[in-house]
């Protein structure tokens, strides 16, 4: 049997990468959508033959309980959205999963936590890069020190915004490049040491030249972060120039990935030649392995707890950028599986 799973937010990650995803997935489908653009509705019902009865606005959306196609909610909302919709979706007691930046608040990170625990089902993030093999590979260089112990990390991730869209709106997306860019090297630089930061050692806002777009949230951000045994990541991100990396040097050797956070054509580089790693199809990866986790009730490796690190690792960054500070990070009791 394959779990249905229905996507929330019809925008261009879901209709561009998650729901051809589910065409190439073996333990799961596409068994429904939720959309407050009633026009959006024949076109993918046409497309992915979804039925009628599978079809949901955000009016009648918690009566999705009771639809036994959908096992798995994934919410695709703008980011100050995911903690109503992924809340609502555990009252109506689907498995969920919620899209990065998870919660646009620790507080609604941890709300969200509450709600799919008290409600018996299981949570993981959109974070796809879980599962892509260059990553994996990095994984295991990093934490079985293959090339002795890491002794820095550099990631960037940058992307260029020319039109206001919810991405430059505070409160739909809670912080600017390094709420929904910015996260991916600090998962890189928490996989690379299979370890969380103890402090955010400095960050700083970049100049803004474009003052027409960037009036709510930050154009790019820089910041340093420090791990339990002192060794350093520094990250940029921006939302007005190119770039995309991860890297770390270690003791004895170097890796890099770039592009490092593309959805292909991740490419990847050690001090002893190329990497040498297909690229596969990530969000397929991810889904599957979410659906097995659900299927066999087993724990799953991207918890609400890493959703919530992750949050509570970019408001510290944010802290420090205001108060031209250094902020402690205190991350423990986290319930996350090591790598
Ligand atoms: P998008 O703007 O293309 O789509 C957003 C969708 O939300 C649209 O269908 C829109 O109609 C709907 N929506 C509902 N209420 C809205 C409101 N008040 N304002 C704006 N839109 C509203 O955005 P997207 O790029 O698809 O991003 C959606 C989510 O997916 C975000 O959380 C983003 O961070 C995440 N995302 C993740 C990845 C990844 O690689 N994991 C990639 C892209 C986006």
């Amino acid at each position: 049997k394959k779990l249905g799973i229905a996507l929330v937010g019809l925008g261009r990650y879901s209709s561009g990468q998650l729901a051809p995803a589910l065409q190439e997935t073996q333990y799961c489908y596409l068994s429904g959508i939720v959309t407050g653009s009633p026009e959006k509705e024949p076109k993918w019902m046409k497309k992915y033959n979804i039925p009628k009865k599978n079809v949901y606005n955000y009016d009648n959306f918690d009566s999705i309980a009771e639809n036994p196609d959908i096992d798995i909610i994934y919410i695709v909302l703008p980011n100050g959205m995911h903690a109503e919709y992924t809340i609502r979706a555990a009252k109506a007691g689907k498995h969920v999963i919620c899209e990065k930046p998870m919660a646009t608040s620790v507080a609604d990170a941890e709300a969200m936590i509450r709600a799919c625990a008290e409600n018996n089902v299981m949570l993981s993030l959109g974070y796809r890069l879980h599962f892509e093999p260059h990553h994996l590979r990095v994984m295991q260089l990093g934490q079985k020190k293959v090339f002795g112990p890491v002794e820095s990390i550099k990631g960037i991730d940058n992307m260029v915004i020319n039109n206001w869209e919810w991405r430059l709106d505070k409160e739909l997306a809670g912080g600017g490049p390094l709420m929904d860019l910015g996260i991916y090297t600090i998962q890189g630089a928490c996989y690379t040491m299979g370890e969380w930061p103890v402090e955010v050692v400095e960050a700083n806002y970049g100049k803004v030249t474009k003052p027409e777009l960037f009036k709510e949230v930050e154009q790019s951000i820089t910041f340093t972060l420090k791990f339990p045994n002192g060794t350093q990541s520094t990250h940029t991100t921006s939302y007005a120039d190119q770039g995309n990396l991860l890297e770390a040097s270690a003791r004895d050797g170097w890796w890099k990935l770039s592009p490092a956070y593309s959805y292909s054509g991740i490419n990847g580089e050690t001090s002893e030649g190329p990497m040498d790693i297909q690229n596969v199809n990530q969000q397929a990866r991810q889904m599957d392995y979410f659906a097995q986790c659900v299927m066999d009730n087993k724990p799953i490796l991207v918890p609400g707890d890493m959703g919530l690190r992750d949050v509570k690792i970019m408001m510290a960054v944010y802290e420090a950028a205001d108060s031209g500070k250094s902020v402690k990070l205190d991350l423990s009791g986290l319930d996350i599986p090591k790598y």
